[in-house]
């Protein structure tokens, strides 16, 4: 599934349109297109794992899930599910979700939970963990997108490696030094991701996620689908504390 980093990058690829006229909106998805007919696009932004194509009084989320994707000026064999034309050309999603909200992206989403945007903050963060996530473990809670948007299984396995945090450890039981330092780590890791994104290289310049050993200490990792997200996990039972 794409994370965060991924859906930036292509975000930045269509900002060609921005401020172009969309002529009609196509594809099978169920979403009512009849407002996207000669109107115009006022911006193309992202929020976690959402494209955002914002018009004057709503906008338009798209979400990539586990197939998704998207293509400009080309197509696939296969039909669209949400297509967009412009007299300059078109952008066409596959295997995507999309919905139609009224009005502004910010008033529906918190921006400050973001991890690639500006308005982040971290103490928000902090807080929101420690007073609702406390019983939770925090390999569940750093991939809850309510908690940081745009964290995916990569960036949540690397993250918690670095900051060297067992995942299975309750959000109650870490340290608050700790937490911020994972915070901190997640911001710093998710712009690496962004720019590996660039060269193709991010599954490559990963330390553990798809590893078999530690590049520390060359221990065997655990790798175990795992917690309540039941996403596959690689853990250094040496390198990461588990806190109880
Ligand atoms: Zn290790």
């Amino acid at each position: 599934m794409p994370e965060g980093p991924t859906i930036l990058f292509q975000k930045n690829k269509l900002q060609r349109f921005k401020g172009k006229i969309v002529s009609e909106a196509s594809g099978y998805g169920e979403m009512d297109k009849s407002a996207l007919h000669n109107i115009k696009l006022m911006d193309i932004d992202a929020f976690g794992k959402y494209f955002l194509f914002i018009f004057k009084d709503f906008f338009v989320t798209v979400h990539l899930g586990l197939f998704g994707s998207v293509l400009v000026n080309d197509r696939k064999k296969v039909n669209a599910s949400f297509a967009l034309h412009f007299a300059e050309g078109e952008i066409n999603f596959y295997v995507t979700k999309t919905k139609l909200i009224e009005g502004r992206p910010q008033d529906h989403f918190n921006y400050k939970v973001d991890i690639l945007k500006p308005e982040f903050d971290a103490a928000f963060v902090l807080n929101e963990l420690q007073t609702k996530y406390g019983d939770e473990a925090i390999g569940d809670a750093v991939i809850d997108q309510h908690v940081m948007a745009g964290v995916g299984n990569i960036i949540r396995v690397e993250s918690l490696y670095r900051s060297k945090i067992d995942p299975r450890s309750l959000v109650k039981d870490i340290p608050e030094k700790k937490l911020v330092f994972l915070i901190k780590t997640t911001l710093m890791y998710a712009q690496e991701f962004l720019a590996l994104t660039k060269t193709k290289g991010v599954k490559t310049e990963a330390l553990v996620y798809g590893k078999k050993t530690c590049p520390i200490d060359k221990t065997e990792l655990l790798v175990e689908v795992m917690g309540k997200v039941k996403r596959k996990t690689y853990v250094c039972e040496k390198c990461q504390k588990l806190y109880k």
